[in-house]
């Protein structure tokens, strides 16, 4: 087994302008708040991304409170220690208590880190078999019914598998149903980011019958048990998407059959290791999984590509183009899907390499880390 030093370290604050709103039940996003994380040992890098928010909007986390974590608190327990594999490194953040998505940027750092230092691609460590992996698309809200059955259209002649509209109260049943009457063969889903309660299930049962393939996190998103009483009400499956933290999330949620579907989103898991555990149950369950999405510039979204290829994720994912959000991104890879299939990115690692000119121009501070 290599074990694998971490030497030093690097971290960024970066700011990236999206190129269009991204509005959800949430709110509107202009550009997103990025740490990017450099890990660097055996004349090699490793690169981890996070998802949190500048506000608590999808989860708990935020941007100063991971940057606070991984700078005071989890990079002084790694930094100068040898790992023989990421779980190991894992279990050194273990004793401290949630904050999955600040310990997943540098978890991800080190598996990236630890699959260059093997000369492999990432996913054949994960388990990974496919070499493309399905994409679709996930639509924000949009200012008319017109606009969106037009935006939708437009989606559809780019070859997505699969069309994602966010909901919100008000904006549900009738912007649905406009879309499925214009494109009644259309694999659809919607995602209400917890916006509603069980108060709402006539809402539920009017998009029952739409044809959806899955209804995504209609309800709290700390809650399951409220879930499995929608989904005794539904037959149009639901995904838990904010619900699902680790392993024992999913194993509670597809005991209680409070969804028939999962999104994984490793960065929300602590990384990809409590992903390849989530996999696992979903697989013992005979439930489809599929990867999500958080606005990931080109370190997450190929970490997420990377993971995508695992056999159990079988529904189309939200790794579209990375140039559908950002004029530059900030790998020189482009991560472009091509007929709804998205191609592994080939090497070791992710298989990406940071763009240090962008990286120039977006960064708004950086700082060097070693051992003590
Ligand atoms: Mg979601």
């Amino acid at each position: 087994m290599t074990r694998v030093t971490i030497e030093s370290a690097e971290l960024r604050l970066l700011e990236l302008p999206l190129k269009f709103r991204f509005e959800t039940s949430f709110g509107v996003q202009t550009k997103r708040t990025i740490l990017l994380l450099t890990l660097r040992g055996g004349g090699m890098e490793g690169y981890g991304e996070g998802v949190m928010e500048r506000l608590p909007s999808y989860r708990e986390e935020v941007v100063p409170g991971a940057e606070y974590l991984v700078r005071e608190v989890f990079l002084p327990k790694v930094l100068g220690q040898s790992f023989a594999n990421p779980a190991q490194l894992e279990a050194a953040l273990a004793p401290f208590r949630g904050n999955r998505m600040a310990k997943a940027i540098v978890e991800m750092a080190f598996w990236d880190l630890w699959a260059r230092c093997l000369g492999v691609p990432l996913q054949s460590l994960l388990g990974g078999t496919r070499e493309r992996v399905p994409v679709g698309v996930s639509l924000g809200i949009q200012p008319s019914i017109e606009t969106t059955v037009d935006v939708v259209e437009r989606h559809i002649a780019q070859q997505y598998k699969r069309i994602k509209l966010k909901i919100k109260p008000g904006w549900d049943v009738e912007p649905v149903r406009a879309v499925r009457e214009a494109f009644p063969d259309l694999t659809m889903t919607v995602d209400a980011n917890s916006a509603y309660s069980l108060s709402d299930a006539r809402t539920f049962a009017q998009l029952d019958e739409l044809g959806l393939d899955y209804i995504e996190q209609p309800l709290a998103y700390d809650d399951l048990h409220d879930h499995a009483k929608l989904q005794s009400l539904i037959r149009t499956p639901l995904c838990l998407d904010e619900s699902i933290l680790s392993a024992q999330d999913a194993r509670k949620a597809l005991t209680t059959d409070a969804g028939r579907v999962l999104n994984v989103k490793p960065a929300r898991c602590g990384g990809l290791t409590e992903s390849v555990r989530i996999h696992a149950v979903a697989q013992s369950f005979g439930v489809p999984l599929w990867m999500g999405g958080m606005l990931e510039a080109g370190v997450g979204r190929a970490h997420n590509i990377h993971v995508a290829s695992l056999p159990g994720f079988t529904k189309p994912g939200d790794v579209s183009s990375a140039s559908r959000y950002w004029e530059h991104d900030i790998v020189h890879e482009a991560l472009e899907a091509d007929q709804g299939e998205m191609p592994v990115p080939a090497g070791a690692g992710t298989g990406v390499t940071l763009n240090h000119d962008v990286l120039k121009r977006v960064t708004v501070r950086s700082e060097d880390f070693r051992p003590s």
